[in-house]
């Protein structure tokens, strides 16, 4: 036997008396044979639990004054905005598909916030004619962009500019400076944050309205958001004594972290921003200035663990004192997250969750490049073999979103289960869909 509490990442697993996994409640191997495999389920009533931890939270912390964005980059289709739509929650958005999608879902877009480091006119002009809320400006030379199209359109745009506060989320103690290297933002460090924040405000088609960071993903640890907002209230701060600006609005980016393993730590959430808010409070006020609107724009930690990839295993080939390989229907074209950062999953035989998983192997894709694996090293029992169901836990979040056609695959459909109920919000597609723009 198992011990399951091992596997069981999320509240929203669990095993059904025959030994299938179960999730949100309904039946993975139904599932699987309903909507074929691979399969991306997605837990509705998951999702919508995140979103009310963020805004109750925020809400607590800040009251009236604290905002939550969803970074829709993590998951983007259709639905997802509506449920955001529904929830009271912003977005983030990185490109005019995004908001696209985001408009057919009948996203209010003037609550949305464009990111990116290299926003084309292109998309410049196309945000700004669907009537885009706030563009969160990444240098200097795109500040322009913005205020001359601006201008050609007649309005004046509302703007946050991304600073980088010089913090590596895992090591910012001792290399405090690490990454200002980096491609996004315009850095406190070289003194470029104070230069692009005199540019915004001498333009005229621009209203800036506050500042933004990010200092990364699978963060853990208050005390990164803590170490953000020390340099970043200070900034705001220096831009007042500098230009006498008022900031409206702080974003401090996203980034918590989720479990892929069970060696991942939980994090509460609440408990995090309670913290992080008293901490803002207390600088705001040693400061003397006036609160801004804080924001918190969480991807990953709101879809994540509300999603599950079903696959059905094929071939299981033993090279004898090596080791055993697992194949499965899917592989790096749904899951480029290994090839990409060698992340790490529990996967379960979800026919078999009452047979011991003691059979070492690796779990891999059907795609041409020996680098599309699931999980290496991980277990399954002994008597895993063509036809089972496999489940990978954790893949809300950067899967769908990420997925591509690589050798000409069809990307698998998105199922959405709330109360005992499923339904699709993406379908799959088809070979015709794969070969419909080939001329
Ligand atoms: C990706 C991204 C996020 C979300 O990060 P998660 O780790 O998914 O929470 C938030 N803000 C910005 C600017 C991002 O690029």
């Amino acid at each position: 036997m198992n011990d399951l509490t091992d596997f069981m990442l999320c509240g929203n697993l669990s095993v059904s008396d025959n030994g299938h996994l179960n999730f949100a409640g309904q039946d993975t191997a139904a599932l699987a044979s309903e909507y074929g495999t691979p399969l991306y389920l997605m837990d509705e009533e998951r999702i919508r639990e995140r979103c009310r931890t963020y805004t109750s939270a925020v809400r607590t912390a800040f009251s009236d004054k604290g905002r939550v964005l969803y970074a829709s980059k993590a998951a983007s289709f259709k639905r997802i905005y509506e449920i955001m739509r529904e929830e009271g929650m912003g977005i983030d958005v990185v490109s005019c598909g995004e908001i696209r999608t985001a408009e057919k879902a009948n996203f209010p877009l003037s609550n949305a916030y464009f990111h990116s480091n290299n926003k084309t006119d292109a998309d410049i002009e196309y945000a700004i004619e669907r009537g885009i809320g706030y563009f969160v400006v990444d240098n200097e030379e795109e500040l322009f962009a913005i205020d001359r199209i601006a201008k050609e359109k007649g309005i004046k745009q509302a703007v946050l500019l991304r600073i980088t506060p010089g913090i590596d989320p895992h090591t910012y103690e001792e290399v405090a400076t690490g990454k200002v290297d980096s491609k996004f933002g315009s850095a406190i460090e070289t003194g470029q944050a104070f230069l692009i924040t005199k540019t915004a405000l001498s333009l005229e088609n621009l209203e800036l309205v506050g500042f933004h960071c990010h200092v990364g993903s699978q963060v853990f640890d208050s005390s990164v958001y803590i170490a953000t907002v020390d340099v970043m209230v200070k900034f705001v701060y220096d831009v007042f004594l500098k230009f006498g600006f008022i900031t409206k609005k702080l974003d401090l980016g996203g980034g918590y972290g989720v479990r892929y393993i069970k060696e991942d730590p939980v994090i509460d959430i609440k408990e995090s921003i309670l913290e992080v808010g008293e901490h803002v409070k207390k600088c705001i006020s040693q400061y003397g200035i006036e609160m801004p609107e804080i924001c918190f724009e969480p991807g990953r930690s709101i879809v994540a663990d509300a999603g599950l990839t079903l696959y059905t295993a094929g071939t299981v080939k033993n090279i004898p004192t090596y080791k055993t390989y697992v194949s499965v229907d899917g592989g790096m074209a749904d899951n480029p997250r290994y090839i990409l950062y060698g992340s790490q999953y529990t996967l379960l035989n979800a026919l078999k969750l009452n047979e011991a998983h003691d059979m070492p192997c690796s779990v891999v894709g059907r795609c041409c490049e020996s680098g599309d694996i699931i999980a290496e090293n991980v277990k399954m029992p002994e008597s895993t073999c063509r036809g089972d169901i496999i489940a990978c836990l954790t893949t809300g979040a950067y899967h769908y979103s990420m997925a591509s056609n690589y050798n000409r695959i069809p990307r698998p459909p998105v199922v959405m289960l709330n109360g005992g109920e499923s339904y699709l919000a993406v379908r799959r597609e088809t070979f015709d869909d794969v070969t419909s723009l080939d001329i």
